[in-house]
């Protein structure tokens, strides 16, 4: 399909990035199952590796499968380029290596998924980098967490675990002043609920796992890069502004102009940390986000029924889902998540921690399972699983305590999911 940004939603989750195979005339995007593409001569070759033309080398670089997916991301985000990974993960890694250095720090929502709080309270320091928790509602917190060293601003969309929701625009406006770029996990909201660079952030991470590729088959991640922020406008980021050591003195903003991210991104994060995204995965997201729209309209349509159901449960003591008009979130989602909220929530059980351990067992459609943005209803007990990492205070102020589950509502018949949940309450609480 040729560039039309004027094409709704619906027909571009489909086609964008996808054209009949130039060989075969395949109308689905084949797999394209090689890790090496061979050079029409040795200039080719060298054109190739000087980044002087686009092509295949070798697929921890690109893969044509893979391409159709962050082309297609790319477009769903309204980016200029996307870099997809191997998991959500390795997303975030991906999306701050050119930013920081040894001794920069991100400041970061304290309402993340559990295992970004690890990785960014404990793993990074490994790489001299640091992480800053601050409240994202709480503008002046954030103002005041920036500091010299501060490369990026990191929060969610649509936040885990509690389904709390983000005003990106107000953010954005505090990183714009402060000359840093705000990086936004729509991995919950997706861009059919949300359009984080259209509201001012400078990049989008994914975990595609999740909704995007929507029955629970592959990890993958992608970054996508809005081609908005000004990497030059200060000495912050020499990876992108100044000569890049690692790509002989090369300088990425210089050469590709809005393009430097998604390039660097390539040629030097995929070329040396390794984290690419395979052929078959980037398949699996493909055929799933060609449904996107559909499904998430659904989980949003099934996790209003089943939450409004929860609230007047005397067995439950509150539901944090942003939908509920009881919800301090409410008014913020109808003003930027007009579409809905998705299908993550939190509830929490009058019983505590033990009559949340019967609950996750005695459920029949539900699964047990670390993971969300399935089709099928999913439910975890954080407090012991995702968040256990966490101490006490992170695990509350993640919205993620002893008397919590996490559930991802799918896109079965809503009455059967409030049934399960009615039998299993009644097992757990007596
Ligand atoms: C799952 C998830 C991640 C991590 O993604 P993986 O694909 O599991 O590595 C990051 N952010 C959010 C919001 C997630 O739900």
């Amino acid at each position: 399909m040729t560039d039309a940004p004027s094409y709704g939603f619906d027909t571009l989750q489909i086609h964008a990035g996808a054209r009949p195979d130039p060989a075969t005339g395949a109308r689905q995007t084949p797999i394209y199952q090689t890790t090496s593409y061979v050079f029409r001569d040795a200039d080719h070759a060298a054109a190739l590796f000087n980044l002087q033309e686009v092509g295949y080398i070798y697929s921890r670089l690109t893969n044509p499968t893979v391409a159709v997916l962050q082309e297609r991301l790319a477009t769903l985000e309204g980016g200029v380029g996307a870099v997809c990974c191997s998991s959500g993960h390795a997303a975030q890694i991906l999306a701050l290596f050119p930013l920081m250095a040894p001794g920069c720090n991100v400041v970061a929502s304290t309402r993340l998924y559990g295992g970004t709080v690890t990785q960014f309270s404990q793993t990074i320091k490994r790489f001299g980098w640091s992480a800053t928790f601050v409240d994202t509602d709480d503008l002046d917190a954030v103002r005041d967490a920036i500091d010299e060293n501060t490369r990026a601003v990191f929060c969610e969309s649509i936040a885990n675990p509690g389904g709390y929701v983000t005003d990106i625009r107000a953010l954005a406006d505090v990183t714009d002043a402060a000359g840093v770029p705000l990086i936004v996990d729509n991995t919950t909201a997706t861009p059919y609920l949300c359009n984080p660079i259209a509201q001012g952030a400078a990049l989008v991470v994914h975990s595609t796992t999740k909704y995007l590729t929507g029955n629970g088959t592959v990890t993958g991640g992608a970054v996508i890069d809005s081609g908005n922020f000004d990497w030059s406008a200060s000495d912050k980021f020499p990876s992108l502004s100044a000569p890049e050591p690692a790509y002989h003195g090369l300088k990425f903003h210089e050469t590709f102009g809005s393009l430097a991210f998604t390039f660097h991104g390539i040629a030097i994060g995929l070329r040396d940390l390794g984290m690419t995204m395979n052929p078959q995965a980037a398949h699996y997201t493909l055929m799933g986000i060609e449904t996107l729209s559909l499904r998430m309209q659904r989980h949003c349509d099934n996790a209003i029924k089943v939450a409004s159901w929860l609230e007047q449960d005397d067995r439950v003591d509150y539901v944090t889902y942003a939908g509920l008009p009881s919800s301090p979130y409410y008014e913020r989602a109808l003003a930027c998540y007009p579409k809905g909220t998705s299908g993550l929530f939190t509830f929490a059980v009058k019983g505590g921690y033990e009559a949340c351990i019967k609950l996750v067992d005695a459920l029949d459609i539900f699964s047990h399972v670390a993971n969300l943005g399935d089709t099928r209803s999913l439910i975890i007990h954080s407090a012991s699983t995702t968040h256990r990492q966490l101490t006490p205070e992170q695990q509350e102020a993640a919205g993620a305590g002893p008397n919590v589950v996490r559930i991802s509502i799918g896109i079965e018949d809503p009455d059967d999911l409030i049934a399960d949940l009615d039998q299993a309450l009644t097992k757990a609480c007596g």
